[in-house]
Formats: C-alpha cells, sequence, structure tokens
C-alpha cells in the first residue's frame, strides 16, 4: 500500500487523540503532508470514523488541487478544506491536528483571543493565540477563518469548535495541540480568579526570541 509508514503514523496518532482524550471517539482530524502517484497533497483521516476502528486503508490521500472528494471508499474528513489550505499556505506545515480538546473549545465559545496571561502563550508563535470566527464545520468559510487566525500562528482556537495545529512532524504538533489545551485550561482557571495581570508585548517580545533556541527534544 503507498504510503504504509505514513497511514499507520496517522492511525497511531488518532489512537492518542482518544487515549488522551484531546478528542475522543470520531472528533477532530489528523493529517499529513505526502506525495502518491507524483501528485502532491496529504493524507487525512476519514470523515466519521471512530478512532479505534481505523486501518491503513480507511486513510484518505488528497492531492493539493482536489476541490472535490474523490472517489475512494472512505470520505476524507469533512475538514479536508482547512487542512488542504494550512498545506497551500504554510510551506513549513507537515502535520496537522485538529482537536475539540475540553478545555480549548471552552475558552473558543467566547469567541475572543487568549492574551499573554502566561509566557508559554508564546508557543503558537506570536504575543497572544487567536480564536477564528465561527463558521459551520467543514465549510469554505471556516477554513478562511481559520487561515487568518493562523497569521503569524502555528495554532489557534475555532470559535464555539475547538483549536488546529501544525507543525514540522506530527509528534511536535501533537505536542503542540497538547500544550494548546494545558494554556486554556491555565486560562479558564486564572480567570476564576479574577482578571489576571497580563505580560507586556516587551516582554513578550523577549520570550519569542528566548523560545526560537528552547526545545531540546
Ligand atoms: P470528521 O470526522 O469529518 O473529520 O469531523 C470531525 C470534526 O471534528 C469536524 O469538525
Ligand atoms: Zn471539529
Amino acid at each position: 500500500m503507498k504510503n504504509l509508514d505514513q497511514r499507520n503514523q496517522i492511525i497511531e496518532y488518532s489512537l492518542k487523540l482518544n487515549s488522551t482524550n484531546l478528542s475522543p471517539l470520531r472528533s477532530g482530524n489528523i493529517s499529513l503532508r505526502g506525495i502518491e502517484d507524483d501528485i502532491e497533497g496529504y493524507l487525512i483521516t476519514p470523515s466519521g470514523k471512530k478512532y479505534e476502528t481505523l486501518k491503513p486503508e480507511d486513510i484518505v490521500f488528497m492531492g493539493l488541487n482536489e476541490e472535490e472528494e474523490n472517489n475512494s471508499t472512505n470520505k476524507p474528513s469533512s475538514e479536508w478544506r482547512f487542512h488542504r489550505d494550512i498545506y497551500v499556505n504554510k510551506k513549513e506545515a507537515h502535520a496537522i491536528v485538529h482537536a475539540h480538546s475540553p478545555h480549548a473549545t471552552a475558552v473558543s465559545s467566547h469567541g475572543k483571543p487568549i492574551p499573554p496571561f502566561h509566557y508559554m502563550v508564546a508557543l503558537a508563535g506570536g504575543d497572544d493565540i487567536k480564536c477564528a470566527k465561527y463558521a459551520t464545520f467543514g465549510t469554505e468559510e471556516l477554513s478562511k477563518n481559520v487561515i487568518k487566525a493562523l497569521e503569524n500562528r502555528s495554532a489557534c482556537l475555532m470559535s464555539n469548535h475547538g483549536q488546529v495545529a501544525f507543525g514540522k512532524n506530527l509528534e511536535d504538533t501533537f505536542e503542540l495541540a497538547q500544550e494548546i489545551e494545558n494554556i486554556c485550561h491555565q486560562y479558564i482557571i486564572t480567570l476564576r480568579l479574577g482578571k489576571p495581570k497580563i505580560l507586556s508585548l516587551e516582554e513578550m517580545k523577549k520570550v519569542l526570541d528566548k523560545a526560537k533556541n528552547y526545545k531540546k527534544g
């Protein structure tokens, strides 16, 4: 089977969406940039299938120029549009995780960006974490809103829905989605205590510079 290793990796991380409760059962979706028969595209989880049942042949390949769902037995995730648009707009994106993680979803329902109440907000790539405007799942409009919220960022919230993260591989991208979930959890606790002190833009600039050399495996 073509791209078997990538298909298995998508399944491995889909099972993790379940076991870590980041996005259980059928919610959320995962993709990896890939090439099949010389066509540039991405491999993506199928729509509406329980993660625990996934087999390599269930993972769907879509070309970057493909506008329609192809004829394979499995339909690609209903969110293939924003996966495709992220790969087209962000050359550095090689993996995408979309999750309905509980705390990110709760924060997203307020439709507001997360300010730098903690310096780790910088993990998404800037001094706040944007929230994509609400649009119905699976629509072109939602994809446009997601791309806007990801300007100069590698993760964002999606209003009344959840979160999306991208990165250079699936391991890093899954970790980023987990970090976004942690930040949202902390933010909810913070708000319970009243209005938090917000870090200055100057401080966040320092953090963003320092963060470039932080991760060591
Ligand atoms: P799919 O099963 O079609 O990927 O849908 C899950 C989801 O999270 C839609 O936003
Ligand atoms: Zn979703």
